[in-house]
């Protein structure tokens, strides 16, 4: 514990939380390692089974869901519409919204009503006319909305749901209002993900030229005091023999993808680690960016 705080205080780390205590951490064996991955693929295949089943034991459910969700967003557009256009006739006339008065300048750039000492929702206006609000960006999640009124929201996917819907004809609501399909954000998630595959791929090479021990995609078993098991797959862990330090390698697409939260953690866990089996290396962290 007081090792890998020390460490991380040495790195500049600040602490506002509460530290919390791990109460144990296991580099999994190469092949627990592997039932571990195993798992975890057959896991999403029922998942993914799952949420299809789901979808087409409520079909009217979630094909009345397309339509009342469509139909609720658009008229608030309409009513955000009709609210605008009459805010904007009472701005180019200068009167109140509510009582009709002509409204008085109060200085150089703001319009009040004389009356609004008699209740609220009086206008006022600046001289610059009212800001036009269109809620159609709403439709930017709208398969995470509906699923999320359909009441199975762990259990049905996006990307099966919007299977289901064009199946039956139904135009993504996105694509619709927006012009840019829901499909292109789950696609660029899974793009993401293949793409850094090879670039894990490329990284292992070249980190195997560097150092004596590369350990690709290592598991990690780990628990914190008062909290369930879990598990994370790290890209490399590598090392030099007879060196002082291990270094963890994650390797991201871009900088955007730094992560300083997965850094801690990978760090803490590896540190607890080692030191529960008295090798006193330290241990630091290094992105491997793609260009
Ligand atoms: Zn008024």
């Amino acid at each position: 514990m007081a090792g890998y705080l020390s460490e991380l205080q040495r790195r500049g780390y600040t602490f506002f939380m509460e530290i919390k205590e791990i109460e144990y951490a296991i580099l999994l064996k190469d092949h627990e390692a592997f039932d571990w991955k195993k798992n975890q693929y057959l896991r999403s295949a029922s998942e993914k089974n799952k949420s299809i089943y789901t979808i087409n034991q409520n079909k009217n459910l979630f094909l009345d869901l397309y339509h009342k969700h469509e139909l609720l967003v658009t008229d608030e557009t309409k009513k955000l519409k009709i609210e605008y256009t009459k805010k904007l006739l009472h701005f180019n006339s200068k009167t109140c919204q509510k009582c009709n008065a002509k409204l008085k300048l109060v200085n150089d750039s703001f319009y009040g009503c004389p009356n609004y000492k008699s209740g609220d929702e009086h206008s006022t206006f600046s001289d610059k006319p009212p800001y036009y609000y269109n809620n159609n960006g709403k439709f930017k999640s709208w398969l995470p909305d509906v699923i999320s009124q359909s009441g199975f929201k762990k259990i049905v996917r996006a990307g099966d749901l919007l299977d289901f819907y064009e199946l039956n004809g139904l135009i993504c609501l996105s694509l619709k209002h927006l012009n840019s399909s829901f499909r292109k954000q789950i696609n660029i998630r899974s793009d993401v993900k293949k793409s850094s595959n090879a670039f894990e791929q490329e990284s292992k090479i070249k980190l195997e030229k560097i150092y004596d021990i590369v350990k690709y995609n290592p598991v990690i078993k780990y628990k914190y005091k008062n909290e369930k098991e879990k598990h994370c797959e790290l890209d490399f862990i590598v090392s030099n023999k007879n060196d002082s330090k291990v270094i963890i390698c994650e390797c991201k697409t871009s900088d955007l993808d730094i992560d300083n939260i997965q850094e801690e953690l990978y760090i803490n866990l590896l540190t607890h680690i080692l030191q529960t089996r008295g090798d006193n290396r330290e241990v630091r962290f290094r992105y491997i960016i793609e260009k």
